[in-house]
């Protein structure tokens, strides 16, 4: 079963307001099996918005309008709907006095005359009270669809919504039910990702797979229709076992866990500690880490070390080191991962230096050049390598490495 949305108000075509209720109202569709198969923002144009209407209820059986319904001239949902359906507005007296009463429980002087536009209803559709407005929700249902008319504010739209339309739309007899897995993973390019696992999603003609880069990270969406979820889960499930089985350790998580999430899980399993130590990213390793609640239990503790005066006397990085290879280095790097660790008495070290740039680069060291090194009892390792685009990503992507190449070696170890 297929829904659509409107969401209707000029202020959201301007960038200072974003429609967000569509994200809820998508989220709690998808929970009853109802897909989402489109939406729009349109201002507050009286015959946009009836094409629009007219145009959603032609392909989808169920149209929810969000917005609109406030008491200013401004806000035309309601005449917008009566036109696309060429049904009257019908005065409800009995509206405007549960307003009045609103009102005056609020210490307002008086209803505003305006408010009694909110009491106009289309013809045949229920009214939906709304717990935390004055402009009730309405329900229209026809042999073409339904049509609901709710508030734009998302803390009168949420509540309605719950109360009054979950329980309406659970009546219908939803034909199929999906299910979605999602896969995380780090440390792989997209394309060579694509080529891996292609061959395996695109034979699942039952799951609508979908994947999403950004730096540093690429979740795989897998989302299966069945008739029932438990099947429809199976089904995803089925498919996310084998694109994992062809990717390995390069999943960080099959679970909504963010990289460093996943990487404080295997370091509680095996009893480890880090410690970080960090230039180019400027602490930005440590904060995601102690983002995560229960981090304290395995981090020790991290040290944003820009100067060089800083890597030597708070990591013991040798002043030959940065002299004859420069901060900038794979000796660099080894040396403050190894100096966190030993300092702050931890497991594993990592460090991060590099040339976020804009300026500073050179034919040797251009910029987006970052080195991570990961330190054990045993030794350090580094990679080096050449990340494009401004500051901010270079600073982010060294993130994500860095905290992946941890991942990687906590996993590795026996
Ligand atoms: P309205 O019911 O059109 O008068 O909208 C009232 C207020 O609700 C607007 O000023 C917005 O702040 C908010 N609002 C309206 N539509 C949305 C939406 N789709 N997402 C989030 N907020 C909204
Ligand atoms: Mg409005």
């Amino acid at each position: 079963m297929t829904a659509e949305i409107i969401a209707v108000g000029s202020e959201l075509l301007t960038p200072s307001r974003m429609d967000t209720n569509s994200l809820f109202l998508t989220l709690k569709l998808n929970e009853l099996g109802i897909d989402v198969v489109r939406k729009t923002i349109i201002g507050d144009d009286r015959e946009r918005l009836a094409d629009e209407i007219r145009q959603a209820r032609g392909s989808s059986p169920i149209v929810i309008m969000t917005g609109g319904i406030g008491p200013t001239m401004d806000d035309v949902s309601r005449e917008a709907a009566s036109d696309a359906l060429g049904r009257e507005l019908k005065y409800h007296p009995e509206i405007t006095e549960a307003i009045a009463v609103r009102v005056s429980r609020l210490g307002l002087r008086k209803m505003a005359e305006i408010n009694k536009r909110q009491a106009y209803v289309l013809e045949g559709a229920e009214v939906l009270p709304n717990a935390n407005g004055t402009a009730p929700g309405q329900w229209f249902e026809d042999e073409t669809g339904v049509l609901m008319l709710l508030p734009g504010p998302p803390r009168e739209i949420e509540p309605l919504f719950e109360m009054q339309c979950l329980p309406r739309l659970r009546k219908r007899e939803i034909p199929y039910q999906f299910y979605t897995v999602s896969l995380r993973v780090a440390g792989l390019p997209e394309s060579e990702l694509d080529e891996r696992i292609a061959p395996i999603y695109t034979a699942e003609s039952r799951v609508a797979t979908t994947i999403l880069a950004s730096p540093g990270e690429i979740q795989i969406h897998m989302r299966a229709h069945a008739a029932t979820t438990k099947q429809a889960r199976a089904i995803a499930e089925a498919l996310s076992r084998k694109v994992e089985d062809e990717l390995g350790s390069n999943v960080f998580t099959h679970r909504d866990e963010s990289l460093e999430a996943a990487l404080m899980r295997h370091c509680l399993d095996r009893k480890l500690t880090l410690a970080v130590a960090e230039s180019c990213t400027g602490g930005m390793i440590a904060q995601k880490i102690t983002a995560v609640p229960g981090s304290s239990n395995f981090f020790r503790g991290g040290m944003v070390t820009y100067s060089n005066d800083a890597k030597s006397q708070w990591l013991g990085v040798s002043e030959a080191t940065l002299e004859r290879h420069g901060a900038v280095s794979k000796e660099t790097a080894a040396e403050m991962a190894q100096g966190v660790r030993t300092r702050l008495d931890a497991s594993l070290g990592v460090a991060t230096t590099g040339l976020a740039g804009p300026g500073g680069g050179t034919s040797e060291t251009p910029v987006g050049t970052v080195f991570i090194g990961v330190a054990d009892e045993q030794s350090a390792e580094v990679k080096g390598m050449t990340v494009g685009g401004e500051r901010d990503r270079v600073r982010l992507w060294a993130t994500h490495r860095a905290l992946d190449m941890v991942r990687r070696r906590v996993l590795s170890r026996q």
